[in-house]
């Protein structure tokens, strides 16, 4: 090992004294500890490792908002972690468990995922503390158009400055009110407003494929890692179908990825653990229906096609081939991960595991896709939404015509030299132009798999890095020291 070594607060001696349940490692620690850990591969110049961690700035607002007759208080959070690239990108989550160093450490993530991935992003990342579910629909819309105008007034929004996104507990709806309240306050910049939110519905300026975006990036990861030859697959097994998933939770991230992995792949979703317990199904869950089922009760438990049991985390330690946790930071921890079962673990949520738990698993010989890999669909999408609304132009639009006629010329010039009819079954898919949809797919899954090459391929050849995560982790931090040191700082 080379240069940099830490003297980071966060790299703390790993005590005996932690309580039982409580993980050792609070999540900005974990990631902290795994930035040092990457940080040890690297050579350095004095100083810009410190430069590269440390979260630039992260901005508190107590703001109040007169509802049902009183006047009620909100907090939010918005970090800036890394401007080497700007503008910063990173979703704003609306969760009644958000703190500050919660938000500095998915900031931190944000910069990295961005770097990983090649975006012209720094990193950034939101968080309101409120429990979504206690507010009405014009209550929610009132609280976040208040909060986008304190965002505003600090700069902390804008298609150039700062672009927000949805994570936990916000979605399209809400990045539509933040786009139309910013749009209200810059009215002599409404051209380009779209543009500082991604994640919005189609009709505001979205792009096909956002919502889906996160769910259907883990899809290809799992692809990624099961098709290159130099892994050992999951016991040696190289196709998804059959396989056992367990989901820990249901929903943007967690659904789309086990519907897209049952569905398309035919992957078996044995269990599906959520906030209120599991339900359990040997021969596979079907999603489709469960999701209407958990959209109409409210929970997943009572679901008929598998079987319920209320309560506990046990779901995490339910036998399967691939673990997904798609909920919560620090899921698995020192405590339970000793009693996981699966050989694969893929990171849907962000920091799912703890540095400790990270360690365990290793040592038992668990192969863990990173989290700033897996989960950076949703990112790369966005990426496109925001390029689509600065040129204001939909992807396709200049093409797909043309290249209609042109693949018509080459089925009839096919049809006349062969003397035989085009298979009708592959017609139609030869014959379309590219829907926006297919482009963004077409699109994440590149970036998808030359992520994956990237990582692995940075592994074989620097076998002492020993995992993905330190190799995606140094991949990320050798492009931002890069960054940095071409802009002098
Ligand atoms: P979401 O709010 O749509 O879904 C989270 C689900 O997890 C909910 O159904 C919730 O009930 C469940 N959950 C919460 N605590 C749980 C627990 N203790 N046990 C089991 N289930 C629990 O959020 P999401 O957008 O799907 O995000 C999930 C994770 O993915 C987060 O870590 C988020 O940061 C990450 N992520 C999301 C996106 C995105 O595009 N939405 C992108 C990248 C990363």
């Amino acid at each position: 090992m080379q240069g940099f070594h830490s003297r980071l607060p966060a790299d703390l001696p790993l005590g005996e004294s932690a309580p039982m349940n409580t993980p050792r490692s609070s999540f900005l620690q974990s990631v902290n500890r795994h930035f040092t850990h990457a940080m040890g591969f690297l050579d350095l110049p004095e100083g810009l490792a410190e430069r590269i961690i440390q979260c630039n700035s992260t901005y508190t607002v107590h703001f109040g908002v007169r509802l049902r007759g009183r006047m009620y208080s909100f907090t939010g959070w918005r970090s800036v972690h890394s401007e080497h690239r700007e503008p910063v990108k990173g979703g704003i989550r609306f969760t009644p468990h958000a703190d500050a160093e919660e938000v500095e450490a998915l900031a931190a993530l944000m910069t990295l995922k961005c770097s990983l991935t090649d975006l012209p992003f720094g990193g950034s990342k939101g968080a309101l503390k409120i429990d979504p579910a206690q507010w009405t629909q014009p209550e929610l819309e009132r609280i976040t158009r208040r909060f986008t105008q304190e965002l505003t007034k600090r700069g902390l929004i804008g298609p150039g400055l700062n672009v927000p996104a949805p994570d936990m507990g916000t979605g399209e709806r809400e990045m539509a009110w933040m786009a139309d309240e910013f749009r209200r306050a810059n009215p002599a910049d409404a051209i380009h407003a779209r543009a500082c939110v991604t994640g919005k519905p189609l009709s505001k300026g979205g792009i096909a494929g956002r919502t889906e975006a996160t769910g259907r990036g883990v899809q290809y990861a799992v692809h990624s890692y099961l098709q290159d030859a130099r892994t050992p697959g999951v016991g040696g097994r190289r196709d998804p179908e059959n396989l056992r998933i367990v989901v820990q939770g249901f929903g943007n991230v967690g659904y789309h990825a086990a519907k897209f992995l049952s569905e398309e792949d035919g992957a078996l979703i044995t269990v599906v653990a959520e906030r209120d317990g599991q339900v359990v199904n040997p021969q596979g869950l079907a999603i489709e229906e469960l999701k209407r089922h958990h959209l109409k009760t409210g929970s997943i438990l009572g679901f008929e096609g598998g079987e319920s049991v209320a309560g506990g985390s046990g779901g995490l330690e339910q036998p399967c081939d691939i673990l997904i946790p798609a909920a919560m930071e620090n899921a698995i921890s020192e405590e339970n991960a000793a009693r996981t079962k699966a050989a694969l673990i893929v990171e849907a949520a962000n920091g799912p595991l703890t540095f400790e738990a990270d360690r365990i698993l290793r040592q038992r010989g668990v192969i863990v896709l990173p989290d700033l890999y897996v989960n950076a669909g949703g990112v790369v999408v966005s990426y496109f939404e925001w390029v689509k609304n600065l040129t204001h132009i939909p992807f396709g639009l200049m093409e797909r015509r043309r290249r209609e006629r042109r693949n018509h010329a080459i089925a009839e010039a096919l049809e006349q030299m062969t003397g035989n009819t085009f298979p009708a079954g592959m017609r139609d898919g030869f014959l379309e132009g590219g829907r926006e949809i297919d482009l963004v797919r077409s699109g994440l899954e590149d970036v998808m798999r030359s992520t994956w090459s990237r990582i692995a391929d940075l592994l074989e050849s620097r076998p002492e890095l020993g995992d993905y995560r330190t190799a995606a982790y140094v991949a990320a931090i050798g492009e931002i020291a890069a960054a940095y040191e071409a802009i002098g700082i």
